[in-house]
């Protein structure tokens, strides 16, 4: 009787301990699912907080977060780092002529197009309405005026097709380097490229 009972205790508990096995699989891949749920919206955030919806280039925010660090490793290493900012010349006529929706077409149009133009370290953002900043690491003023000249270059070879018609922009650019001793601020390196930006406005548009 005892072993007969003995038998009957270890069934149940062969059977309880499968079925523990059992549950405890289904919540590993129920963890599992949930790991991969919380990467997915990880990124999903990651994307509306860095990026610009619109363009997906970077916006504002991010923009500045890599200014700053990018100025602070200049500071660090001594390499230079230039800075570029650029505005669609006419874009209000664009808007005006095609309507809104071909306007953002052409933001849109130009954001791939520049970036497929800089290097994989450079960083585009999207700083305001059409308004563009390039952060170009370890590049002089040499190198900056080189890479705005080809960008502009670049962007007025493009034509961006919409439903009310091709359309073709120019773009104007100011730039400006900054060095290990620069005393300059964030601030004021941003205000000192769009110096340039306006200068290039002032003085008849689509030139650096
Ligand atoms: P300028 O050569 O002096 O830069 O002339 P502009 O017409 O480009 O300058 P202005 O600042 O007068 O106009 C900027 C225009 O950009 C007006 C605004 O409606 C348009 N804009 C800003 N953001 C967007 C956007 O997200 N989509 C579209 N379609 N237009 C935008
Ligand atoms: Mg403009
Ligand atoms: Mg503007």
């Amino acid at each position: 009787l005892i072993l007969q009972e003995a038998n009957e205790e270890l069934g149940r508990l062969n059977f309880s301990y499968e079925q523990l096995l059992l549950a405890l699989k289904e919540e590993k891949s129920k963890s599992e699912r949930f790991a991969e749920e919380l990467r997915q919206a990880n990124a999903k955030l990651e994307q509306i907080a860095f990026r610009d919806g619109l363009t997906n280039l970077h916006n504002h925010r991010s923009f500045q977060d890599i200014l700053q660090r990018e100025m602070a490793r200049t500071k660090r290493y001594g390499h230079p780092l230039s800075l570029v900012m650029f505005d669609i010349d006419y874009f209000k006529n664009v808007n005006d002529t095609h309507g809104h929706p071909a306007g953002d077409q052409v933001l849109i149009n130009l954001a791939n197009t520049i970036s497929c133009a800089v290097r994989p370290n450079d960083l585009v953002a999207r700083y305001g309405g059409e308004e563009f900043a390039v952060v170009l690491p370890e590049t002089d003023r040499i190198g900056m005026r080189i890479f705005a000249e080809r960008l502009r270059h670049c962007v007025a070879s493009v034509t961006t097709v919409t439903n009310s018609g091709s359309i073709k922009v120019t773009i104007s650019c100011g730039g400006i380097q900054y060095s290990q001793h620069d005393t300059l601020t964030q601030q004021e390196l941003l205000e000192a490229a769009d110096r340039g930006l306006s200068l290039s406005k002032r003085n008849g548009r689509k030139r650096v």
